[in-house]
Parts: C-alpha cells; structure tokens; sequence
C-alpha cells in the first residue's frame, strides 16, 4: 500500500488500514517532514456533534448544505455528519488531547455558520496537536514505514505498463535529497496531498500546497470536480514573513478590529449587516473591492481600540509578527489582503474514497466528495478528511483481498523513462514561471474573475505550459520543476472548469454573472 501524503487524512488511514489488516505493509511518503502541510495550520478545530442535548445531526447537515449555498450533496453530508463523533473518539484513542471541561466532556466552541457550539478543538492550535498525536502513533506501528522528503512525479498506469486493467500500479517517486527518481508498486494507491493555495501570491498554506496529487491525476485523465471553489480568508498581513503569508485570524474582528479602506474608513457595514463578522467569502469580497475601487494592493485592519493587556494576552503572535515588520498594532493599522484558503474542489471520489481510476484513492482537501459544495463550513474539512479516510481503508482491505492482478505483474512494472540529461536545471527560470502563475492566478482567477480575465489567464497558462514544457524537456528532473508542472496543470484546469461556470454560487464569484 502507497500513501502519498502525511497529513491528517494520509496518517488516519494508515492506521486504520493497519488496525483492519495488520499483515497489509504501508508505505507513507511526504514532500518535506512528517508534520508539514495544512494540517498543522489548522486553529479552529474539527466540526462534530457530541451535543446531543442542543445540538442534533440535523442542525449540523443543516448548516453544512446552507454555506455550501445548497451545492453539496445530502446523501454526503447525512453520512459524514452521523459519523464524525466516532471518528474523533477514535483520534482521542489515537493520541490527540482535545479541551475538556469538567467531568471530561469535551469542550466545544462556536464558529461561523454554525447554529450550535460543536468545534471539538485543542486551545487555538487543533491541527499540530492532531498532526503530533497521529504521528507518534504511526511511529509505533511496525507494518508502517515512512519517507520524508519524497515527492510524487507520476502515477503509474496502464500508459507506462502497456496493459489495459485500467488501473493504478502505484507511482514514481523523486527524493529531494539525491534527485533520484524511484518506483514503488502498489495494489491500491491513496492521494492524500492536501491543497492547492500556492497558486496564488497570498495563501494561508505552507510551501508544500501545489496541487501536486491533483496534477498527477490530471495527467492520469482521473475525474476533478470544483476546482474554481477557492475558500479565500479575508485577512492575512500584506507583507510576507520569511516568504510565507501570515494569517491575521478573525477573532481579532471579533475582539472589535475593524476593517478600514486607504482613506481610513470602515467599510464593512456598506457590505453586510454583520459588518466585519460577516461570512468570510462577503468579507473577502469587499476587501478585494475596495483594493480593487482604490487601485491598492491591501486593506487595513484597525485593532488600536482593543485594550493593550488584552492584546497582548490573546494575539500575542500577531503583535510579535507585526513587531517585526515593524508595525505596531497596538498603535497602528494593520495591511491586510485576502489570502487563498481552502480548495471545495479535487478529484472526485465515491463514499468509499474511491477515484474513477480503480486502485486509486483521493482523501482529503485533494477529493472532491461533494461535502463541501459551493462553499465549506467552518472546520468541516478535517471532519471529512477523517471519515473518508476511514470508509477508505475499510473499503481497502476488501479491495486488497479481491485484487486479481497476481504479483508477479508488479515485478515487471518498468522504472522511470526519464532522459538522463545533465543536471542542468535552471531553478531560477523555474522560480520565476512559479511566481508568474501565481500573480495571473491572483489577478485573474481570484476573488473577482470575468469573461475577459479568464479567457486571458487561461491564453497565458499555455504560453506557462509551453515554457515549462521547454524546461521539463530540456532539463532533468527535480521537485521544483515537478511542483511547477502540476501547478500549471492545475490552474489551466481550473481555468477551464471557471469558464463553464454560468451562475455565481458560494465563493465563486464571476463579475459577468452578477
Ligand atoms: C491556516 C489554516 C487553518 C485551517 N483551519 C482549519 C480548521 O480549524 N478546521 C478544519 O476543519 N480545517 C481547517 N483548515 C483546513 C484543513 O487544515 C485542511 O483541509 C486539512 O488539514 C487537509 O488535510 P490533508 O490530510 O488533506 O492534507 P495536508 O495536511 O495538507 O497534508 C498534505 C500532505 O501531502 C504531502 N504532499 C503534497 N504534495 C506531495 C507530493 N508531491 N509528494 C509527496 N507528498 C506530498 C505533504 O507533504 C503533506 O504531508 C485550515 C487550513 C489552514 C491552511
């Protein structure tokens, strides 16, 4: 078994698989360590219902289909919701140490869109404690092994095998350390490579984002839905940190911050009743409005009238972040811009996780299961990480025991045919093509998309496509160029499927369709 991908929904499925079939060897890869990905970004927590006193399945399916703006898939939702409570306490056996209060009933917290108090959380950093808790498990389970530093190149398939099973053998595999480039069979294959949030110039995920799994299905012709539902948060800080992009988290609006335009004033409340604490797609939307009707690149975020003890003692991040570019918050307004955050989008997978290639599995924020619909639901995209990663590995151990291929086959799947160029490899070329399709990403297929911007972010996609084709053929193999591969695969088909969209539903938002 193959997991491309350590994040919650890669991790949760190993171990699973490896409770059902204690015999079945997985192997887990990831692109850098263990730990990195979106997973341990996460701060809000994981939306379930434990509650059953206020809170019902049906209040939460609910509340999941409405920000979804009606787009998901009931039968979906139904099941996802009515399973995730077991699906946490088994993350609590596992190792996770979520807030209790007392008698040991967990702590649960409200968020937006939410009817009900139901984020199972661990103080304002749920994810790297999720993240921590899973690997110290996996570590323990000998029937897995791991390689950090590992990126997908290529699914294999019946195109480098030369059969027609129509299936999917495994993958080859590129070390960041040596370059070199391995092949690792597998009878079943599970993507698990998180989002896509650095195609574009500001993003709340790490490095690692590229879409890496969703261009390997693409080039695999595996079936990929809803990929233009880019989640943006309203507020990240206008200068990067280190080159990453800061978060600037909403509880700072709901401590009394107020958003204010270029001429210092607050503009939230010409938008929306709920002024800075409207949903984040109509926040990040008049943001991207005012930059736009100011010709200016951000925003302010004004929290001097919160009280400095107080600051200091909840954002203590924030201020020390700020500090360092030097920007005061307690004294002075804060440049903020929207940042993308969450791909609704990604290979669409059946209740079992299953993609229309056999032997391929997508989890995560890389599937589409049609959770999400046109819009998530706060903290509801580790619920499904988790539930699909379990109907997956159920499904798994079936298909594991029904497979017909016999093994000998795996043994004469063929290395890697890349040519042995010199290693050549202009990375500064690479890095420039990256930084290109971030700033057409952004300024064309971002908040805001028309016509005319798509039809010209997707003519200048090709011209991308083209160059980094030049460089794929010239040069030898090696992750950047990977990375760039798949994204320019991916933002061409995101591109593509925005243009077929004729109707403005949850965060997809065509200027033309208004
Ligand atoms: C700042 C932030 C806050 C968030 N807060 C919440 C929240 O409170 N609640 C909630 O439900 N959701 C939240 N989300 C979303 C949620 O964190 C993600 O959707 C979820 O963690 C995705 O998990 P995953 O397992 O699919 O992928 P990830 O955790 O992103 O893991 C991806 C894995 O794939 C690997 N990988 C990628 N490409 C390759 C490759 N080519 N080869 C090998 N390995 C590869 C990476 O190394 C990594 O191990 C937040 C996201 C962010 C960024």
């Amino acid at each position: 078994m193959l997991v491309i991908g350590t994040g919650i929904s890669g991790l949760s499925y190993a171990i699973k698989l490896s409770q059902k079939s204690p015999s079945t060897k997985i192997t887990l890869i990831c692109k850098e360590d263990l730990m990195e990905g979106n997973t341990r970004y996460a701060q809000g927590g994981i939306a379930v219902v434990s509650n059953f006193k206020k809170d019902s399945f049906k209040k939460h399916i609910q509340d999941t289909y409405i920000a979804g703006d009606c787009q998901g898939d009931l039968e979906v939702i139904n099941f996802v919701v009515k399973e995730g409570n077991d699906r946490v306490s088994e993350l609590i056996q596992w190792g996770t140490a979520f807030d209790t209060k007392k008698r040991n009933e967990l702590d649960l917290v409200k968020e937006g869109g939410h009817s009900e108090k139901r984020i199972v959380h661990y103080k304002d950093h749920s994810g790297s404690e999720i993240q921590r808790a899973l690997i110290n498990h996996i570590k323990s389970i000998d029937s897995i092994q791991y390689f950090e530093n590992h990126i997908l190149v290529d699914l294999i398939t019946d195109h480098h095998t030369k059969t027609n099973h129509q299936k999917c053998y495994g993958a080859y595999i590129i070390s960041t350390i040596d370059q070199e480039i391995i092949t690792i069979t597998s009878k079943l294959t599970v993507l698990s490579t998180g989002g896509v949030g650095q195609l574009y110039e500001f993003t709340t995920n790490p490095k690692v984002a590229t879409g890496d799994g969703l261009g390997a299905a693409y080039r695999a012709k595996v079936r990929i839905k809803g990929l233009p539902y880019i989640q943006f948060h309203p507020t990240a800080l206008r200068s990067k940190v280190n080159g990453e992009t800061f978060l600037i988290t909403e509880a700072l609006r709901g401590s009394g911050g107020h958003l204010k335009n270029q001429n210092g004033e607050r503009f939230m409340l010409n938008y929306d009743k709920r002024g800075e604490l409207a949903p984040r797609d109509i926040v990040s939307r008049a943001i991207a409005k005012e930059m736009l009707s100011q010709n200016e690149n951000h925003v302010f975020l004004d929290a001097t009238n919160i009280d400095s003890e107080e600051f200091l003692t909840h954002f203590p991040m924030i201020h020390d972040t700020c500090m360092s570019i030097g920007i005061n918050p307690l004294k002075q307004m804060i440049p903020v811009v929207p940042a993308a955050h969450y791909s609704c989008g990604g290979i669409t997978v059946d209740s079992k996780g299953e993609s229309s290639l056999k032997g391929l599995f997508a989890i995560g924020e890389c599937s589409y299961t049609g959770l999400h619909g046109a819009n998530r639901l706060a903290s509801n995209s580790l619920l499904e990480s988790i539930v699909f990663a379990h109907r997956a590995a159920l499904f798994s151990v079936q298909e594991l025991s029904e497979s017909k291929i016999k093994e000998s086959f795996y043994l004469q799947i063929p290395e890697w045919d890349g040519q042995e160029y010199s290693s050549n490899q202009k990375l500064e070329k690479t890095n420039q093509l990256c930084q290109k399709l971030q700033k057409v990403m952004s300024k064309k297929v971002g908040i805001f998309k028309t016509n005319m911007g798509l039809y010209e972010a997707s003519e200048e996609m090709k011209n991308l496509y083209q160059e980094t084709l030049e460089l794929y053929q010239q040069n030898k193999l090696t992750p950047k160029l990977c990375e760039l591969r798949n994204m320019v695969s991916v933002a061409y088909l995101l591109i593509n499927q925005a243009q077929q969209i004729k109707e403005n539903k949850g965060v997809f938002y065509n200027n033309d369709y208004v």
